[in-house]
């Protein structure tokens, strides 16, 4: 793989750019791999490149249905943070945060990993009590989390309004310094360019539709729309679509896919230095380099594959985000889309084995596993290697929801984004 470097950018600027080869290759499926990936997004990509880099396994299939990144991963508004109540959590959250920090350099791709910080807004009583409790638990962990009052949250976000004559004043926020933003396309092509260099075989627009198992019910292949795989291995990383891929192998997953809506305004100058979440009104917002104010919403009530979401789920958002930000009720929104998301009871990931031998599964992390992404291909590359859990995802199991021993997440901050 050529390295991307100053000395390779003037030498292609001399040449007219002509001479920067393709990033990953388009290869035809080998009838064997030691592993297969279902599911080619950011999750899928970064198990590969782990399993490769840190496992030494490069007989490995990414098989994606649609194209890379094309899935949640590119439809996100990559909000990066550790700042999770449970110690599980925030030890899984927090060693992608760590994992983050050094990306770019890892893959020699600039993935604009950005600290900006993220603030969380506190518009009541219980918000207060909470996020002060995610502060002293997050600092037990050696997460960066600390209680803002209205006035130093107004400092840290100048266009945020704090007049208390609104319908959620803002009575303070809690802020991870070490939050913040990332390119998620080019997160996903990092990876990939990464693991294609190391013999990883990437296969665009190719369905996995079933799974073969042996007499003694272990994994044999996967059927797909380009042909029958053999492997002993399948990890599926499908997010909103897990439930599908899994009912096609005969087992039925703990989640519910929902569709979950974003929107970018027209590009204008830096005015919007951080990223704000507010979980009482059910908003967030950034600004890319671009320039585009990036705003998301909270999920549909309704189950759907829809990719679509209800319009009044975003006028919600919006009547949110003019009440905080009154200055933006004069900007005009470009455009607004969909992803499906998948999940669970406890609102954690589901990270680990199945009860089909040589299945593996990484799925349920719903509205906010753009964050995770490293840390979870990572821990996740670990399993598909080993056969067993990493520790930290060794409390993600499958098997939670039958002994009960859930992470919930969903009852401690209500949002996962
Ligand atoms: C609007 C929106 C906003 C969000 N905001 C945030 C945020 O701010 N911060 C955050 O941390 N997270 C956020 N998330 C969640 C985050 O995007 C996802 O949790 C994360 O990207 C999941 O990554 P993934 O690689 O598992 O899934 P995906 O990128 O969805 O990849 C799964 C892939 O599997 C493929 N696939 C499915 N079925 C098959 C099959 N049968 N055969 C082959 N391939 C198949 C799909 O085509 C897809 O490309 C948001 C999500 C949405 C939709």
């Amino acid at each position: 793989m050529r390295r991307f470097s100053i000395s390779a950018l003037l030498k292609e600027a001399a040449n007219g750019h002509q001479g920067w080869e393709r990033q990953w290759r388009a290869p035809e499926p080998k009838k064997e791999y030691d592993v297969v990936i279902v599911g080619g997004g950011g999750h899928g990509l970064a198990t590969a490149y782990y399993l490769a880099t840190v496992h030494g396994i490069t007989n490995v299939a990414v098989i994606e249905k649609g194209w890379i990144g094309g899935g949640n991963t590119g439809r996100n508004t990559t909000i990066i943070r550790s700042n999770y109540l449970f110690d599980e959590s925030a030890a899984l959250y927090n060693h992608a945060v760590n994992l983050w920090e050094g990306l770019s350099q890892e893959l020699n791709y600039n993935v604009m990993f950005s600290q900006r910080g993220v603030l969380m807004l506190a518009h009541n009583h219980h918000d207060v009590i909470s996020f002060k409790r995610h502060v002293y638990a997050n600092r037990l962990n050696g997460v960066d989390n600390e209680w803002l009052t209205p006035e130093e949250c107004k400092e840290y976000c100048p266009p945020l309004s704090i007049s208390k004559d609104i319908r959620y004043p803002v009575l303070g926020g809690a802020l991870q310094r070490r939050g913040g933003t990332a390119r998620h396309d080019a997160v996903a092509w990092g990876y990939a360019r990464g693991a294609d260099a190391r013999g990883v075989d990437i296969i665009q627009n190719c369905e996995v539709t079933g799974l073969q198992r042996h007499h003694d019910g272990s994994v044999k292949a996967v059927e797909t729309t380009k042909g029958v795989i053999g492997t002993k291995r399948v990890g599926v990383v499908a997010a909103g679509h897990t439930g599908v891929v899994m009912s096609r192998f005969g087992l039925r997953m703990p989640v519910e896919s929902v569709p979950l809506q974003a929107l970018v305004s027209e590009p204008v100058k830096p005015v919007f230095p951080c990223v704000v979440m507010s979980n009482a009104v059910h908003a967030y917002i950034s600004q890319s380099d671009k320039g585009e104010l990036v705003i998301g919403a909270g999920t549909d009530q309704y189950v759907s594959y829809s990719q679509q979401g209800g319009i009044q789920i975003i006028n919600h958002t919006l009547d949110a985000i003019c009440e905080l930000f009154p200055q933006f009720t004069r900007m005009r929104m470009l455009r607004s889309w969909g992803g499906i998301v998948d999940v669970t009871p406890d609102r954690s990931p589901i990270l680990g084995k199945t009860p089909i031998p040589g299945l593996f599964v990484n799925c349920g992390w719903g509205t906010g596993g753009f964050k995770a992404t490293p840390g979870s291909g990572h821990v996740f590359a670990h399993t598909l290697a080993t056969g067993e859990p990493h520790k930290i995802n060794e409390p993600f199991s499958l098997d939670r929801f039958r002994t009960g021993y859930l992470i919930d997440e969903a009852a401690a901050a209500a949002v996962a984004h």
